[in-house]
């Protein structure tokens, strides 16, 4: 029920007074866009003044965009990386930002094979903190009642590890859950989790999702909302319950919590909560115990309202799985965020996936944009940016950042298309990422990494005097975990002497250990990607598929063999023409460590 003392707010009568202020908050920012922007550059720009990476720049104290514009360059990763390499080995001086980078947040961007590894500041914390107090408040102008009952949230944290110096580098949701903004969040009705913070801080994933799934289960009726950040952790989680109800029903039944959870801390908080419920485990046995897995989410948490996970972009690929699992609950894509800066949040969450836009708020940084069409030919020609202000409806931008904590106009690698304004402030749907090809989970592989994978593996099959002569791929998310598929064609010059079946499942490995650290440590510690398969297609196929191109329009002259496919009659012609399929026999080798 909407408070009463309050002014309604243009987005929707607010449910509480605390709603309400963070609703104007939305309308404030989103008003003044402009303006806003103008002073968060002129702060950005203030307080790093004194920061090594500005002063090359000569801003002389300017901190106007004309200035800052003609004098700053737009840049990638590796310009940045010498200097956040120095940080890393220990170099305290103002490098990018006059304040004390707090830590390094490791982006599931890669670069060399490896994290891209982001410095930030103390502060970032709380920006990032006031982003998420908005997301409650929108989502009860949509969904009444939250606060009575609770969220299941699948929330994961991830190995970290120290640079030279000393700095921890981890993934920023790891740093948050382990924040004490959120390990002492003040008691929220719409915001409480069945997963109590020790079974996130596990970071065992085997551990961690368990009691979070026990606990997920004992709470059942309590449970309005389901979630995870990405689409592919809730699928993951459901996948879970299919292989360890059995277990999991024991514990329920007996009160005793499977001796596999060793954590300390997560047995302490459990048997708390874990008594003796045969009436709950034959429940859940009976939902569970036909292999039935329709509708499963409604039918265990049967009050859950929606599904509250990101399936935009890459993770779009899970929406029928989820569909299929959630017997069509609305999925809500929440927020829009990096771990160089969080971006915004969508403001109608209710929408269908592929009508999310995202209204990035303008005091989360200063925000440029390179218009899409000056991206491709972007190379030797200054594109103009545009700032957050003079965007145009409907079209497409590559966005670009400069944050409090020392990023100066930094591609993130992100291309949005313009889908409205709400007051000044344009929304966007997230279009794709820049030269990704094969996304299952928070993995980002290009073309330039499967190729080097391809080019390395083929090393073994030189001495059966045989060559991959064409090659294409495919990112299967109709397993779960989902895999890489990638389809070969082979030259095999001595018939009589060609690979065979052990070295071409070889060859999946070698792949893999080539594939980036965000890849493996997928592979390895969050069993969050399947082994890679090979499928080996019969000689002429990757012609057929060219044909195929060209009677649907393809020019021959600059036809390309498309290095990663999805089209339903291209991966079925592929399909048709395999003739051994082929899977990595272990996992490759990761490590938490990283190379600095
Ligand atoms: P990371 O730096 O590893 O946190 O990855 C950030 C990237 O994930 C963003 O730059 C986007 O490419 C992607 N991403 C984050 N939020 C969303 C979203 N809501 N929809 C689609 N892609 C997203």
């Amino acid at each position: 029920m909407a408070v009463d003392s309050v002014t309604s707010s243009p987005l929707g009568p607010p449910a509480t007074e605390k709603d309400a202020k963070a609703l104007q908050f939305i309308e404030e920012m989103t008003k003044n866009c402009d303006s806003v922007q103008e002073n968060v550059l002129c702060e950005i720009l203030s307080q790093n003044a004194e920061a090594e990476y500005l002063k090359k720049w000569n801003l002389g104290g300017a901190t106007d965009r004309k200035t800052y514009k003609s004098k700053v360059p737009v840049v990638s990763y590796e310009d940045l990386q010498p200097y956040i390499q120095r940080i890393a080995n220990g170099d305290r001086s103002n490098i990018l930002s006059s304040h004390p980078i707090s830590e390094f947040l490791t982006s599931s961007g890669t670069s060399a094979g490896e994290r891209k590894l982001m410095p930030t500041i103390a502060a970032e914390m709380d920006r990032r903190q006031k982003l998420y107090s908005l997301l409650m408040p929108v989502m009860n102008l949509y969904v009444p009642g939250l606060d009575k009952g609770k969220g299941l949230y699948f929330l994961f944290i991830k190995a970290e590890t120290k640079t030279p110096s000393g700095l921890v580098a981890r993934p920023v949701l790891t740093s948050y859950y382990r924040s004490q903004q959120f390990k002492t969040r003040p008691y929220d009705p719409y915001n409480v989790y069945t997963s109590p913070n020790e079974t996130i801080l596990c970071v065992d994933s085997f551990q961690s999702m368990y009691s979070q799934m026990l606990c997920g289960l004992i709470y059942h009726k309590q449970v309005l909302r389901c979630g995870a950040v990405f689409a592919s952790g809730l699928v993951r989680a459901i996948k879970f319950l299919t292989l360890n109800w059995q277990q999991l029903t024991n514990d329920i039944e007996t009160g005793y919590l499977n001796p596999k959870i060793t954590d300390p801390n997560i047995r302490a908080c459990i048997s708390k909560i874990l008594k003796p419920d045969p009436a709950l485990a034959r429940f859940v046995t009976g939902q569970c115990c036909e292999g039935n897995w329709e509708g499963i989410i409604t039918r265990i948490w049967p009050n859950t309202k929606y599904l509250d996970v990101i399936v935009t972009g890459a993770m779009a690929q899970y929406i029928p799985i989820l569909d299929f699992y959630s017997g069509n609950l609305p999925q809500t894509c929440t927020m829009y965020a990096s771990s160089e800066c969080y971006f915004g949040l969508n403001l109608t969450p209710m929408v269908k996936p592929c009508e999310v836009s995202y209204t990035i708020m303008p005091n989360m940084g200063y925000f440029e944009f390179i218009p899409h069409d000056s991206v491709s030919n972007s190379d030797d020609s200054a594109p103009q940016l545009v700032d957050l202000a003079d965007l145009e409806l409907g079209k497409e931008y590559e966005l670009v950042i400069s944050t409090y904590s020392g990023l100066c106009r930094y591609r993130v690698g992100d291309i949005l298309r313009v889908t409205g304004f709400h007051n000044s402030a344009p929304q966007f749907k997230f279009i794709r990422r820049k030269n990704v090809l094969l996304s299952i989970d928070a993995d980002k592989t290009d073309e330039t990494e499967l190729q080097f994978a391809i080019e390395k593996a083929s090393e073994l099959l030189k001495e059966f005097n045989t060559a991959v002569v064409e090659y294409t791929s495919y990112g299967d998310t109709k397993t779960i975990p989902g895999h890489y598929v990638i389809y070969w064609e082979l030259l095999v010059k001595d018939p009589g002497h060609g690979p065979g079946q052990e070295v071409l499942d070889q060859c999946c490995l070698a792949m893999e250990e080539c594939l980036n650290s965000v890849y493996r440590q997928s592979r390895v510690a969050d069993n969050s990607i399947g082994p890679l398969e090979i499928r080996v297609v019969k000689n002429g196929t990757f012609e057929e598929l060219m044909d195929y191109a060209i009677s649907r329009g393809a020019s021959i002259n600059q036809y390309k063999v498309p290095r990663c496919v999805s089209f339903t009659p291209i991966m079925e012609l592929l399909d048709s023409r395999v003739v051994s399929t082929h899977f990595s026999p272990k996992a490759p080798h990761w490590v938490p460590e990283r190379r600095f």
